[in-house]
């Protein structure tokens, strides 16, 4: 479409003939004031399909064209979700010498919605549509650069796994403050837990993955300490995060409510510790005091549907450290270990942004395992993730209908 143009044609036509005699020459140039757009049209990007959350593998091109069809260049180009609850990396974008935007499209949490993207500069607009199809359980889906991995299931449990990464690309320069350290081996640890309730219960859980290393991103923290400005690091940041939601998405459209792990490796002692969001001054109370802290912590809605006092959903029988300890594995809080005598991780941010202090109905902690005996080798690996299934059957068991 062409609007109408403000230039009588005998105008361009004496413009044509002079060209060769003005100084400086015309070829390109002729109007003085910016080009005006007259056409925005997509090149790329339109009728993709990809796994709800995931990344349409063409970026979405549209390419701004004055009247005579010559690029509109340095252009601001509004980008809107029209449908879907997508979402797209980065600010509104500006074309460049060709006249073109590239704009990074994610599909919405919520499989086999219509998803529609609509592109807007000078009064014109483009769009474009795709489709968003269920997630395949234990299939392997990656974001951009292959630094976040999702791997779905059908198990009411997520499990995110922010510090196992070793990838540390060289155009995106480390991190400046914060912690550094990879979490040894807690990737690995992750299949093998997927694959160990597969053998055990018959499904799989939803498991994310960061595999960029602790010194380019940590997945763990709010995104200004996560990643620091960097670009590929923020985009990063979000995917682990919106996998991690539309992983919980799923879990509540199959099961009403489930579960939720976050998890880490620490070198202090032996033990486990198991972070609910509650600090060592939190829980070094008594029984009594401690059932007053139910609403502080990550369990918190199902402590509200708990049959047994919040402390013993802590600390009592049948919790989580209590089924850790009859595997033999030492772990804090639990019936043995009431509360930290040292440094404790008590929970950090995946713990509070995705489990139930806040509410909802998926409520999670924070496990933090130790080393020798359990991560150091694939043997003691194996071990635990055959174990950790043992635990996690009878906890679903007891608190999400088995
Ligand atoms: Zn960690």
């Amino acid at each position: 479409m062409h609007p109408t143009t403000t230039w009588p044609v005998w105008r361009w036509s004496l413009l044509l003939i002079l060209c060769p005699f003005l100084l400086g020459g015309c070829d390109d140039g002729a109007p003085t004031t910016p080009a005006t757009p007259a056409s925005l049209e997509i090149i790329s990007g339109d009728q993709q399909s990809t796994v709800a959350g995931g990344l349409f593998s063409d970026a979405v091109t549209a390419e701004l064209l004055d009247e005579n069809g010559r690029p509109v260049t340095d252009h601001l180009v509004t980008v809107s979700v029209e449908a879907g609850d997508g979402w797209v990396h980065g600010p509104n974008p500006r074309t460049d010498d060709a006249g073109r935007v590239r704009v990074a499209w994610y599909a919405g949490i919520e499989p086999e919605r219509p998803q529609r993207l609509t592109l807007s500069a000078g009064g014109l607009s483009a769009t474009v549509e795709g489709e968003s199809q269920p997630p395949i359980a234990g299939e392997s889906y990656t974001g951009h650069r292959s630094f976040v991995e999702y791997i779905p299931g059908t198990l009411p449990l997520v499990i995110t796994a922010p510090h196992g990464g070793t990838l540390r690309p060289g155009d995106i320069p480390e991190r400046e403050w914060g912690t550094m350290v990879r979490d040894y081996a807690t990737d690995d640890v992750a299949y093998r837990l997927a694959d160990a309730l597969e053998e055990r219960m018959g499904a799989r859980p939803h498991v994310i993955l960061l595999h960029l290393h602790r010194t380019r991103l940590d997945a763990n923290r709010d995104i200004d300490e996560a990643a620091q400005g960097n670009p590929d690091a923020e985009r990063a940041w979000y995917e682990f995060h919106h996998w991690t939601d539309a992983a919980m998405a799923r879990v509540k459209a199959d099961h009403g409510r489930g579960f939720y792990m976050d998890l880490h490796g620490h070198g202090k002692h032996d033990d486990f510790e198991l972070g609910y969001l509650l600090t060592r001054n939190d829980l070094e109370v008594s029984d009594q005091e401690l059932d007053e802290q139910w609403a502080a912590s990550s369990l918190r809605t199902l402590a509200e549907e708990a049959h047994v006092p919040f402390s013993q959903l802590i600390r009592g029988e049948g919790s989580l450290g209590a089924l850790y300890e009859e595997e033999g594995y030492t772990s804090v809080p639990s019936p043995v270990r009431a509360h930290p005598t040292g440094p404790f991780f008590s929970g950090g941010y995946n713990t509070s942004r995705h489990g139930c202090r806040e509410g909802g109905t998926i409520c999670g902690y924070q496990l933090e395992l130790s080393r020798e005996g359990v991560r150091d080798n694939p043997v003691s690996r194996q071990a635990f993730a055959e174990a950790h299934a043992r635990v996690m059957e009878r906890f679903l068991e007891e608190h999400y209908g088995g």
